[in-house]
């Protein structure tokens, strides 16, 4: 008998307790409709305070052998750290990657298995609308996308979401990208690739709690921004430029007056102002230096991306714990 292609669902979990056993139905469900393949999950306990982790292994045991795997982290690395954990530690010739809390509808998988059979690498899942969260939230985000495709060389498009079954070569691909402080939309973005897109509409959390908050979310899409743009950097020459000209200007306006009029106008409320002005940028632009620098430090230290501290995975051959 040939042997079936394996597809595999990577789940990142943060205190996902409720939604685990939901999941863990809901495509094992889905996985009758793909008998031509074998479907197994790939939790990964991203440090969870909760019971999640414990779900997991229950989950593991009732379930038929070699159908779910798992890794956990010894602390909370962040959704990043934990979809390149499953990426990294799976072996199959599929890999999807989906949310624990039910908000990427497994059922869409059904679709992406005929985008990969077309030919595409990969098939991703794009909202069609944001119902049901705050709109404040919406806008940022529609801001943040815009900006991150004009000024990054790579293509962010809107309402994509981490949702997609990928090919081997794609996820060879991503892998590829060493660097530890991971922005996996933009990566998966500049990969390139063809990419299919299936638009659904947006559904809500099944159980438990979102783990962003705006403060969160805001500093996600700075980091996402400076890990693809050196945009600010060029930035600060522009400006140091229109700056230096001004400056020219007003030095040749100072220079004439003194020579047709004679004397120096006093200015002690122009001076401050240019001294204040002039030093507020440097200082700007030095925490903007500053930010790159520090993601470079990061980066050199060259940590892991993250730690495990029990994990099973295909075949049962690596069972620690
Ligand atoms: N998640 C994670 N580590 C974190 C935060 C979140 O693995 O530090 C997981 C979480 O369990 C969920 C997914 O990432 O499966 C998306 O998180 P959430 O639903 O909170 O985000 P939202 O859907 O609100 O954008
Ligand atoms: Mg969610």
């Amino acid at each position: 008998m040939e042997k079936k292609k394996r597809i595999e669902v990577v789940i990142p979990c943060y205190n996902e307790e409720e939604c685990i056993p939901l999941i863990y139905q809901s495509i094992h469900e889905v996985a009758k409709k793909l008998p031509e393949y074998q479907v197994s999950i790939l939790y990964v306990d991203d440090g969870s305070g909760d019971a999640s982790f414990a779900k997991i292994k229950e989950v593991s045991e009732r379930a038929d052998e070699n159908e779910v795997h798992y890794i956990s982290f010894a602390r909370n690395f962040g959704k990043e750290a934990a979809i390149y954990a499953g990426l990294k530690n799976s072996t199959a010739d599929y890999i999807a990657l989906m949310d624990a809390d039910l908000q990427h509808p497994p059922e869409l998988l059904l679709e992406m298995v005929k985008g990969i059979e077309e030919g595409y690498e990969c098939c991703g899942a794009r909202r069609v609308n944001r119902n049901g969260e705050p709109p404040i939230r919406s806008a940022f985000s529609r801001l943040f996308y815009s900006m991150a495709t004009k000024m990054t060389s790579t293509k962010m498009e809107q309402g994509t979401t981490d949702y997609r079954l990928m090919s081997r070569k794609f996820v060879d691909a991503v892998l590829a990208i060493g660097e530890k402080n991971r922005f996996t939309k933009g990566i998966f973005a500049w990969v390139g690739f063809d990419t299919k897109w299936i638009e659904y509409e947006n559904v809500e959390r099944a159980a438990g709690n979102t783990k962003w908050s705006f403060s969160g979310l805001l500093r996600y899409a700075v980091n996402g921004f400076m890990s693809f743009a050196t945009a600010p950097l060029r930035g600060a020459i522009y400006l140091g430029f229109i700056v230096m000209i001004v400056a020219l200007v007003y030095g040749i306006y100072i220079a004439l007056n003194m020579l047709i009029s004679g004397g120096v106008k006093s200015g002690y409320s122009s001076i401050m102002f240019a001294i204040l002005f002039i030093g507020s940028i440097i200082i700007l632009l030095l925490g903007i230096i500053g930010e790159y620098l520090a993601r470079i430090y990061m980066e050199v230290k060259n940590r892991p991306i993250y730690i495990a501290k029990a994990e099973k995975l295909d075949e049962n051959t690596e069972m620690k714990d």
